[in-house]
This record gives structure tokens, C-alpha cells and sequence, in this order.
């Protein structure tokens, strides 16, 4: 399937000069979907993974369904103060300030095998941020399983070598 057609691109949002990959118009079409989470399945299914992981709030959307088609766990990650248990957290850099992501400190074991999701992978910020996290908590990540790759942020060579597979790319 030729995803790209599935996924709106609009200008100037969040801010000027911003193209932005919209994937609501790919979620709602229940073939689209599917066909997506399969792809991003078939493309894992090599790695051994004990969990997927996924950061509020579009890795949820493609983290969760390739858990459940995986058979594994889903670990959510979250902005900070949101998960009610006791947490572990990472600072990352936003355009203005910083933001911190959060983890529950039980949501994985020393040498669990996580495989991250997400949605897209622009500058390898998020993902970075949530490496971190895993790392913290002596997980092992195998790959980062992404809808979208914007390849001009060069957001692989934040990552030091971490297989990426994305489905589309721009
Ligand atoms: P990064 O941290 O710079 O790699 O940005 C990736 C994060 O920003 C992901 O969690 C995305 O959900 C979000 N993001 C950045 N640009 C876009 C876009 O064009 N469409 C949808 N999400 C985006």
C-alpha cells in the first residue's frame, strides 16, 4: 500500500515554515490502519522483543496495536506527572525550555528487550529521551519502529548506530 497517500501534509502548522505529517487521516481509514501496524509487524518480527514502548501521545497510537499484533507488553511513556506510580523521568530540549518524560520505575526488567514506537522521527529528540529512559532501567533496546522518517532531520545519527525502520519517509 502507498501509505504516503493516507497521510495529510499541512503547511504552517504548529508554526510558519512547518510541514506537518498529519496521520488522523491514515488512522481513520480502518484498511489504511491495519495495513500499517502488519507492515511495521512484518518489518519487527526478526528482533526478539519482550516489550513495545511507545511516548504519549501518537506512540501510543502505533505502539499499542503492534504490541497486541506482537503478542508482547505495551509500556506507555509519558509527560511528567502523569503516570501514578513510582516514576523514573529524563529531561529533554524543547524549542523554548525543556519538558521531561516519565517512566514507571516496575514497567520493565534489567534486560528486557524493548522495542520503541512511534509515529515519527524528526530530530531523534523524543527517541533519545526515551532510550534514556530504558537505558536506566538496564532495558535493551532493540530498534525504533516508526509510521514516518523526516530523513532531511537526520534524526538516525542522534542515536549512535540504533536500528531505525520507519515506513514512509519524506
Ligand atoms: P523529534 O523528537 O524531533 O524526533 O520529533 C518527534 C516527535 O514530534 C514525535 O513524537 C512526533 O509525534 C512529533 N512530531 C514532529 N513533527 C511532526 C509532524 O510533522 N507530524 C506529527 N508529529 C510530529
Amino acid at each position: 500500500m502507498d501509505f504516503k497517500q493516507h497521510i495529510r501534509v499541512i503547511p504552517d502548522f504548529p508554526q510558519p515554515g512547518i510541514r506537518f505529517k498529519d496521520i488522523t487521516t491514515l488512522l481513520k481509514n480502518g484498511l489504511a490502519y491495519k495495513e500499517a501496524i502488519d507492515a511495521l509487524k512484518e518489518k519487527v518480527s526478526r528482533y526478539e522483543i519482550d516489550y513495545v514502548a511507545g511516548p504519549e501521545a501518537r506512540g501510543f497510537v502505533i505502539g499499542a496495536p503492534l504490541a497486541y499484533a506482537l503478542g508482547v507488553g505495551f509500556v506507555p511513556i509519558r509527560k511528567s506527572g502523569k503516570l501514578p506510580g513510582d516514576c523514573i523521568e529524563a529531561s529533554y530540549a524543547l524549542e523554548y525550555g525543556k519538558d521531561k518524560l516519565a517512566m514507571h520505575r516496575d514497567a520493565i526488567q534489567p534486560g528486557s528487550k524493548v522495542l520503541i514506537a512511534d509515529d515519527l522521527l524528526a530530530t531523534g529528540g523524543t527517541l533519545s529521551t526515551t532510550i534514556d529512559l530504558i537505558q536506566q532501567l538496564g532495558g535493551e533496546i532493540v530498534a525504533g519502529a516508526f509510521l514516518i522518517e523526516l530523513t532531511y532531520l537526520n534524526g538516525r545519527e542522534k542515536l549512535g548506530g540504533l536500528e531505525v525502520i520507519s515506513l514512509v519517509q519524506y
